[in-house]
């Protein structure tokens, strides 16, 4: 059994033994690797099984269980809800159900795959403020009674739906201009739009259980967070003047990076809290990380497929591109990196330390000249049939790529590995 495999010490005893038991993990091989063996186990991968030479992932789930410790220390308070349109496979969503978080979904198929894994509709949020009538039917039918709203007419579609459902109002961040995908253009009450939306749930019998705000995908200042809990603050004590039951839930969005930024959205989430809310007894905060989570527990490996040289210039085609994992190039304003795996060409040295590097481009596998995944990048000469490994590829990646050409993201395998949590 894949559980036997896996060696912990202490506390993380008993997470690991309820990962291994979690659906999308359960039944699944699940190789424990050493801190830094991740690149063992992908060259033992492309020896043993990789005739075809698909790309393919490497989930870590002690990356996981680390990244949720981190997460429980810094933000004790704030319960995570996991944002599935990040990466919605299984054996991460089961992973983090079985470390206790919640879902955030957007859709009547992220809740279905949320409530497959067994997982009760009251951990879920469906944070998508602007809901198709069947999908909020459909939440009605399976007992979703938290979303999230920012107009009026959303509040006249659930009244006629779902009007037991509780509602967060979702406000404009005021300043999401630093973040690397700014949602504010496209989501949340304006300040001026906060009273008239709190009346007319009033009027029409709905519960306004709270607020909440995202202060844009990828973050890049802390003090977005001090402003949209001041502005929430705002909103609980305008619902209270309009003589409604007092708000309880602060839901304070993603945003998170895992860099060392994320320690400073804890410290200013923290403070913000203490300012603005020390006198909410009952308050329950919420939040919905994504890429937090996703982004570096996932390696993604790919083929070199062709090569072609110009001068000093080396050009890869790799099986994977644009229009697949690195679709976050484009969507997700994403940089990417690869490091070398000449499994062919440098067998005894094949991430290919201290070798002569060439500035080199590497292609995806599209008729698309669009398709282009690096450019200027370094890299050591390759061969067809050698390797090349992305890493923090776990975040708005293989969630939207398409099946353009012939090549399909959906299909890429997903190996399982458990790195030692310490
Ligand atoms: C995309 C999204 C998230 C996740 O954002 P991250 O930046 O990945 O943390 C959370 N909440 C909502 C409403 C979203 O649309």
């Amino acid at each position: 059994m894949a559980s036997e495999q896996i060696r912990a010490n202490g506390s993380n005893h008993k997470s690991l033994r309820s990962i291994m038991a979690a659906p999308g993990v359960k039944g699944k091989r699940v190789t424990s690797i050493s801190k830094d063996g991740l690149t063992n186990l992908i060259q033992s991968i492309i020896s043993k099984k990789q005739e075809q030479k698909e790309p393919f992932y490497v989930l870590d789930l002690g990356m996981v269980v680390s990244l949720m410790e981190k997460w429980n220390r810094s933000l004790p308070n704030v319960r995570p809800f996991y944002a599935v349109k990040c990466n919605p496979e299984p054996a991460l969503l089961g992973t983090l159900a079985a470390l206790g978080a919640g879902f955030d979904c957007a859709s009547r198929a992220e809740i279905e795959a949320v409530l497959a894994l067994g997982v009760s509709p009251d951990r879920i949020v469906y944070a998508n403020p602007c809901k198709a009538e069947s999908h909020i039917k459909y939440a009605a039918s399976v007992g979703v009674n938290l979303t999230t709203f920012d107009s009026l007419d959303e509040i006249e579609k659930i009244r006629r739906w779902h009007p037991t459902c509780a509602l967060l109002l979702r406000l404009k961040a005021p300043d999401d201009s630093g973040a690397r995908c700014p949602l504010g253009p496209k989501y949340g009450a304006l300040p001026e739009e906060v009273t008239p939306l709190l009346q007319a749930c009033h009027a029409a019998h709905l519960t306004v259980a709270g607020i909440s705000f995202h202060v844009g995908s990828g973050a890049s200042h802390s003090g977005a967070y001090h402003g949209a809990i001041e502005a929430a603050k705002a909103a609980f004590d305008t619902g209270t003047k309009l003589g409604m039951p007092r708000m309880r839930i602060l839901n304070v969005g993603g945003g998170f990076t895992m860099d060392s930024k994320f320690d400073d959205a804890a410290i200013t989430i923290n403070q913000a809290l203490e300012t603005y809310f020390a006198n909410e007894p009952g308050l329950i905060v919420i939040s919905e990380p994504g890429r937090f989570f996703a982004e570096s527990a996932f390696t993604l490996a790919v083929n070199i497929i062709g090569k072609r040289v110009r001068g000093n210039l080396r050009e890869y085609w790799i099986n994977d591109g644009i229009y697949g994992s690195m679709n976050c190039l484009l969507y997700d304003h994403a940089t990417v990196t690869a490091t070398p795996l000449a499994w062919l060409s440098n067998r005894t040295n094949p991430t290919c330390r201290g070798t002569k590097t060439y500035p080199s481009t590497v292609f995806g596998p599209t008729c698309d000249a669009l398709d282009t995944v690096l450019t200027g990048h370094q890299l050591p000469e390759l061969q067809v049939n050698d390797w090349l490994v992305f890493p923090n590829m776990g975040a708005y990646t293989a969630s939207a790529g398409s099946n353009f050409n012939g090549f399909k993201t959906s299909a890429i395998s997903i190996q399982l590995a458990c790195s030692n949590v310490s």
